[in-house]
C-alpha cells in the first residue's frame, strides 16, 4: 500500500509518498508560499529530476490538488491514479493529552484537535486544513493523524507540572507536553538496535537539534522527560526561539522597550536564540562559517548553543539515574561534528571518548565512540516521515 506523508503548515506542505511494504519513498517534495505571491511546488519522484514549478495556490486545497497531479503525472508521476494511494499520514501537532498514540482520523478525532488549538494556535489550526482539503479531493481515502505530542504522554507528573498553582493544569491544561516525540521515538528505537539491546532495557538522550530543537529522555522505551513544554518555546536555545529564561526577563523588556506580550513573545519566538545572539544567522551553517573564519559572535552563540545541550543531558542522566546512549539527530545533529564534539566536551564524566574519524561522517547512522568509551554516543538521521507511514499502514491495514 501506498501512503501519502503530508506534514502541513501555515503556509507550506511537505509531502513524501512512501510504499508502505517496502518503506521505499516513491516521491516527495514540498509546496511553498501557500496563499502568497510566488508560490511554488517542488516535486521529486525517486531517481528522477527534481521539479520546481510557480503555480498560484491561494489555498491548502489547491496546493493539495497540484501535489497530487504532480504524483500521477503522465510521464513524472510516481503511480498511475490516485487509486493506487491506500491512506494518507498527517502529521499533527498537538494532541493534547486527549491522545497518547496516532489515531485514524474522524469527525470525532477533528473536533478533539480543534479542542486542542488554542495549545497550538500557530500549527494545529493549519494541520486541520491539510486534513480539509484531503477530505475534499480523496473522500474515500483513510486517513491518519500522527501526534508530536504523543510519545511524551508517558512522562511521569512529577515531569509534566510546572511549579504554577495546580488549577492552571485543571482548569486549561496547562503543562509541559513536548514536542517532536516522532523523531524521538524513531531515534530512540534505533539507538536501541545500534547499542544490540532490548528497547525496554535501555536509557537513551536523544539531542534532536535543527532550528527547532528539544532533548528526550527515554527510559526502557518510553519518553520520561522532554525539554520543550508548554509550547516549543521551552528548552534549548534555537535558530531563532529564546528557550528557557527567567519570566522576569517579560516584563522588564516590555516596559523597556515599551512594547506588549504579544511583541515580547514575538522577539522570544522570532528574534531571540543562536540568531538573537549571534546577529549573525539563525543557521548553523552560517554560523559554521563566521565561527571558522574567527567572527566572536557566531563562536559565542555556538558555545552558549552547546552549553546549554550539555546541561540538559546531565540533568536528564540524573533523571534517569544514568545512561546507555546519547543520539544526534535532525539537521544540526546529524551534520555539524563541531557542534557533537563541543557537547561531548562536557561528558567526560560519563567515561565518553569521541573517535574524531567516525564523528566527522555526517548524515549516517553511526556510533562515533570508541569501543572503549563507557556510554555510546551516536548519530543516527532521523525519519519522521517513515514513523507516520509505518502509524498510518498499521492502523489502516486492520
Ligand atoms: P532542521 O530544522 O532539522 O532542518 O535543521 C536546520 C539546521 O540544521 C540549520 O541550522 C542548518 O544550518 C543545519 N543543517 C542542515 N543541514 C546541514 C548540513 N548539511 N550541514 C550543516 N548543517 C546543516
Amino acid at each position: 500500500m501506498n501512503i501519502l506523508v503530508i506534514n502541513c503548515g501555515s503556509s507550506s506542505l511537505k509531502f513524501q509518498l512512501i510504499n508502505a511494504e517496502t518503506e521505499e519513498v516513491l516521491a516527495k517534495g514540498i509546496c511553498e508560499r501557500i496563499g502568497l505571491d510566488g508560490s511554488r511546488i517542488v516535486y521529486q519522484p525517486t531517481g528522477g529530476e527534481k521539479e520546481s514549478t510557480e503555480s498560484p495556490m491561494p489555498d491548502h486545497t489547491q496546493a493539495i490538488r497540484l501535489v497530487l497531479e504532480s504524483l500521477t503525472n503522465e510521464k513524472t508521476g510516481a503511480v498511475r491514479s490516485l487509486d493506487e494511494i491506500g491512506a494518507v499520514g498527517h502529521r499533527l501537532v498537538h494532541g493534547g493529552e486527549k491522545f497518547a498514540s496516532s489515531t485514524i482520523i474522524t469527525d470525532e478525532v477533528i473536533k478533539a484537535v480543534e479542542e486542542c488549538n488554542d495549545l497550538a494556535p500557530l500549527h494545529n489550526p493549519a494541520n486541520l486544513i491539510g486534513i480539509a482539503a484531503c477530505q475534499e479531493l480523496m473522500p474515500h481515502v483513510p486517513m491518519v493523524g500522527v501526534f508530536d505530542t504523543a510519545f511524551h504522554q508517558t512522562m511521569p507528573e512529577k515531569a509534566f507540572i510546572y511549579g504554577l498553582p495546580y488549577e492552571y493544569y485543571k482548569k486549561y491544561k496547562v503543562r509541559r507536553y513536548g514536542f517532536h516525540g516522532t523523531s524521538h521515538s524513531y531515534v530512540s528505537k534505533r539507538a536501541a538496535v545500534l547499542l544490540g539491546k532490548p528497547y525496554d532495557q535501555v536509557r537513551t538522550i536523544v539531542c534532536h537539534l535543527g532550528n527547532g530543537a528539544s532533548v528526550c529522555a527515554v527510559k526502557n522505551g518510553k519518553s520520561v522527560d522532554t525539554s520543550m513544554g508548554f509550547t516549543p518555546l521551552e528548552g534549548l536555545i534555537m535558530g531563532t526561539r529564546s528557550g528557557d529564561i527567567d519570566p522576569g526577563i517579560m516584563e522588564f523588556i516590555a516596559e523597556k522597550e515599551n512594547i506588549d506580550i504579544y511583541e515580547v513573545m514575538d522577539v522570544l519566538n522570532q528574534k531571540s536564540g543562536v540568531l538573537g545572539i549571534s546577529e549573525v544567522s539563525s543557521d548553523f551553517r552560517d554560523l559554521q562559517v563566521a565561527a571558522l573564519a574567527g567572527k566572536e559572535e557566531a563562536i559565542r552563540a555556538m558555545t552558549i548553543f552547546a552549553y546549554h545541550v550539555a546541561k540538559y543531558i546531565g540533568s536528564y542522566v540524573a533523571a534517569m539515574n544514568g545512561v546507555d546512549a546519547i543520539a544526534f539527530t535532525a539537521g544540526i545533529g546529524e551534520n555539524n561534528r563541531y557542534v557533537r564534539n563541543d557537547i561531548c566536551e562536557y561528558l567526560g564524566y560519563l567515561g565518553i571518548e569521541i573517535d574524531q574519524e567516525k564523528n566527522s561522517k555526517a548524515g549516517e547512522e553511526i556510533i562515533i565512540t570508541t569501543p572503549e568509551s563507557k556510554t555510546a554516543v551516536m548519530v543516527i538521521p532521523t525519519n519522521e516521515e517513515l514513523v507516520i507511514a509505518r502509524e498510518t499502514f498499521a492502523l489502516v491495514k486492520q
